[in-house]
């Protein structure tokens, strides 16, 4: 089970962070993924382009290979027991632990006027959302590390006091390290919401990506051989490695190490391997986003599914928490 919020377009960090797992685990699992809807309320209260931007969501979704012949793909306000699961999680959470969460610290900091009390217990949605289908694996990047192990405390905490309900989830990427995937300016991550300029989109035409990576940090190269490489740098070798391009990234380290490295052209690669990657992603989704009947059926269909694992699971979550007197 895993979710994105719909707060923006998707980037390369949702892809390999997220994505690229879900499609790879499909085949595997029996998978809920879910445009967050709800979550993006915390901290985008204005709906107006909310409608567009879920339907932009899926159709990043689809264009990036998920079936919804083989994972239930929903909107996560479709389902309503997804609030009721919340409500319980949320007597056994506690306002310090809350307060400590980087993510509430960092999203409090951006919006000052805004710190309200579903952006204190957004990790509680979002252990709702997981819970709701008694999930294992959450396909998520690194910036989730610290949400899992919080609901893994949640799962443990209403087995102990209620029964045992829940598998505690765990954090998943094929027994990988959990990706992060740098911005190209080398301040933090590439993201839906902040450092667009930074950020390449799944849906950026050829020339804005060239343009985007020609203006990435480098420096004049080292004039050491074998000089660890500043960060910055190493995002760049990540992102190329990331593509896929493994030869290109060979001989550019090996450039690197020798002093040999020259960024104009290692950017013109990287530009022109990511282009590869994103054009046909980009071209499905405007595809696919043309066709909003297929669209409903397949948010439809999946909430049905959805609904039926929420409701079997509340069956039990009530029962357990002996709210269910008849
Ligand atoms: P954003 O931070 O862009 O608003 P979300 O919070 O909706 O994105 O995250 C959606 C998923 O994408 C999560 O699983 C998150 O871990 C992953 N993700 C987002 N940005 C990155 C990134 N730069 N690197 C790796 N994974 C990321």
């Amino acid at each position: 089970m895993s979710g994105i919020r719909p707060t923006g377009i998707l980037h390369l960090g949702s892809y390999f962070g997220a994505l690229q797992n879900y499609v790879k685990l499909q085949h595997e699992y029996n998978c809920y993924f879910m445009v967050a809807d709800l979550h993006s309320l915390t901290t985008h209260p204005d709906t107006q382009m909310l409608r567009q931007s879920v339907l932009h969501v899926v159709s990043e979704y689809l264009a990036c290979g998920l079936d919804p012949e083989k994972a239930t793909l929903y909107c996560q306000s479709a389902v309503f027991e997804t609030s009721e699961l919340y409500f319980y999680l949320n007597t056994l959470a506690y306002k310090g632990e809350l307060e400590k969460t980087t993510t509430f610290k960092d999203k409090a900091r951006a919006q000052p006027q805004n710190i309200n009390a579903a952006l204190l217990t957004y990790p509680v949605l979002q252990a709702a959302d997981i819970l709701l289908h008694r999930a294992k694996y959450v396909p998520v990047g690194k910036d989730q590390e610290q949400h899992l192990e919080m609901a893994r405390n949640f799962a443990a905490r209403f087995n102990h006091r209620y029964g045992e309900i829940f598998p505690e989830p765990i954090a998943f990427n094929f027994g990988q390290e959990l990706v992060k995937v740098p911005s190209l300016d080398g301040a933090g991550k590439m993201s839906k919401s902040e450092n667009q300029n930074a950020t390449i989109y799944l849906s950026d035409s050829d020339e804005l990506i060239r343009k985007k990576i020609k203006k990435a940090k480098t420096d004049e190269g080292p004039k050491v051989p074998d000089t660890p490489m500043p960060d910055y740098i190493e995002n760049i070798f990540q992102l190329l490695k990331l593509t896929g391009a493994l030869e290109l990234y060979d001989k550019f380290k090996a450039d690197y190490n020798t002093c040999m490295i020259r960024y104009g052209d290692m950017k013109k690669e990287l530009a022109e391997e990511m282009i590869r990657f994103i054009a046909p992603i980009r071209e499905k989704a405007e595809a696919i986003r043309n066709d909003e009947g297929y669209l409903r059926d397949i948010l439809e269909a999946g909430a049905a599914k959805a609904g039926k694992s929420a409701q079997a699971t509340m069956e039990l979550v009530r029962k357990a928490v002996g709210v269910k007197y008849f």
